[in-house]
């Protein structure tokens, strides 16, 4: 069998982008060597193992999950399903992180906290362009955390980067009770509503972590908790920056209020997926 026959046998069960996809990591090579091999042979060992990633991928699983890593502002990140794959609507959270930064030149260390970092993928991909800043990226899963150090290993970044293993930022209070405050709280934390998994792509569902996803019946549960403990964490002045989900804007603006600069960015469909907001 061909490259080019086992991709046409996988594209009667799965996308053929995927099938492509999953083949070049078989095969260890970039996408591009299947088009340029099309004849070359696909051994018959590999056409029993190709059959097997298929039909993870026909049942649902994420390809991600299947090749195990995911591109995120331009760098690879390992993922597993203790950790949500990274989206490219986060990737405004960065940009919007990194615009700010620019105020500050190098006379101070930023210090940054990125809560729920799952695969660590904000703050690392934040600590490769913020030379200067040091992070602490809180999990509630340990797991999770595992696998943000790793890609922080991966990418040289483990000096900047603490990672903490608690609830919000509650792995910070004995530092904070001696004086640290934060300059920025970022997060994408879980905050789709609970009954919202009815209707959800079953790759999301009935595989990436819940605990990462789900917050209570309107998704809201954990910004109530998260923004009283930003507003403690942060400087006069520090900014939170959120992830929000679909028709959240005014009720997090609620949340927000008594912050200053309250403001939206909309994601690559024009819709608010970012809330800035800046401690009085
Ligand atoms: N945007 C993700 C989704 O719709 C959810 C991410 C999150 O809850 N932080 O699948």
């Amino acid at each position: 069998m061909t490259l080019r026959q086992a991709i046409d046998d996988a594209s009667l069960h799965i996308a053929r982008r995927d099938a492509e996809l999953l083949l070049a990591h078989l095969l260890q090579q970039p996408r591009a060597f299947l088009l340029a091999h099309p004849e070359a042979p696909l051994p018959s060992a590999l056409q029993a193992t190709f059959k097997t990633l298929i039909a993870r991928r026909a049942a649902h699983e994420p390809l991600q999950y299947i090749t195990g890593n995911q591109e995120f502002y331009g760098l690879d990140f390992h993922v597993d399903p203790a950790v949500l794959i990274p989206r490219p609507e986060t990737e405004h959270l960065v940009e919007a992180i990194l615009l700010w930064a620019t105020q500050f030149h190098d006379e101070h260390t930023l210090q940054i906290a990125d809560v729920g970092t799952g695969s660590g993928a904000i703050a690392i991909a934040l600590a490769t362009h913020l030379a200067g800043a040091h992070f602490y990226a809180t999990d509630i899963s340990t797991a999770a955390l595992e696998v943000a150090r790793h890609n922080a290993r991966t990418h040289g970044r483990e000096n900047r980067i603490e990672f903490l293993h608690c609830d919000l930022l509650e792995g910070l209070n004995e530092r904070f009770a001696q004086g640290l405050r934060l300059d920025a709280v970022l997060s994408n934390p879980p905050y789709v509503p609970a009954d919202d998994a009815a209707t959800m792509q079953p790759e999301v569902v009935h595989h990436e972590p819940h605990t990462a996803l789900f917050a209570g019946a309107d998704g809201l549960n954990i910004y109530r908790r998260l923004i009283p403990a930003a507003h403690a964490a942060l400087r006069s002045q520090g900014l939170l920056v959120l992830e929000i989900g679909y028709g959240q804007r005014d009720a997090i603006a609620n949340l927000l209020t008594g912050w200053h600069n309250v403001r939206f960015l909309d994601d690559y469909q024009g819709l608010p997926r970012a809330a800035l907001a800046q401690r009085p």
